[in-house]
C-alpha cells in the first residue's frame, strides 16, 4: 500500500478532500497486515483523533477501495476486512474462532475450470481461504 504522502497526493489529484482524519486512516492502514475491520480501524483512529466519525472511516475506506488502493474482503468472519496489500497476489489464512486473517503468498498453478463447469461465467479471479485455528486459539481449550 502507498504511504500517507502518496495517498494524500492521489486523493488530491482525484479532487477528493484530504483531512487530518483521513490521513490518520491512511497511516493506520499502511503496513497493517492484520486485515482490520472498519470498526477496529475506527477504534484505533478514535484513540488518535477523538472527533473522527465512523462515517468518515467508512467513506475513506470506500474511496480507497474505489481507487484500488485497498480491497474490502468478506472472509466469513462476520465483518468486512480491509486488506491494504494490493501489490502482491496472495490468499488468506482465516482463524474460524477469533477471526484472525493472515496473508499467504502462494504460487498456485493456474486453476482452470473446464468450460462445462463454468456455466457461462467469465472467471476473473480465484481466491483460496485456508480455514482453521490460529496458533493462539489452538493453544487454548475450546
Ligand atoms: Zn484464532
Ligand atoms: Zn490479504
Amino acid at each position: 500500500m502507498k504511504t500517507v504522502d502518496q495517498l494524500t497526493e492521489l486523493f488530491r489529484q482525484q479532487g477528493l478532500r484530504v483531512t487530518p482524519q483521513r490521513q490518520a486512516i491512511f497511516g493506520l492502514l499502511h503496513g497493517d497486515d492484520r486485515h482490520p475491520t472498519v470498526e477496529s480501524l475506527y477504534e484505533a483512529a478514535q484513540a488518535r483523533m477523538p472527533t473522527i466519525s465512523l462515517k468518515t472511516v467508512y467513506q475513506t475506506v470506500n474511496d480507497l477501495a474505489a481507487m484500488g488502493e485497498v480491497v474490502v474482503l468478506d472472509l466469513g468472519t462476520g465483518s468486512y476486512r480491509v486488506d491494504p496489500n494490493v501489490e502482491d497476489e496472495h490468499h488468506h489464512l482465516v482463524c474460524t474462532r477469533c477471526g484472525k486473517v493472515r496473508d499467504v503468498p502462494l504460487d498456485l498453478p493456474d486453476v482452470h475450470l473446464p468450460a462445462r463447469s463454468r456455466r457461462g461465467f467469465t472467471v476473473s479471479a480465484v481466491e483460496i481461504n485456508f480455514r482453521g485455528l490460529c496458533d493462539e486459539c489452538a493453544a487454548q481449550p475450546a
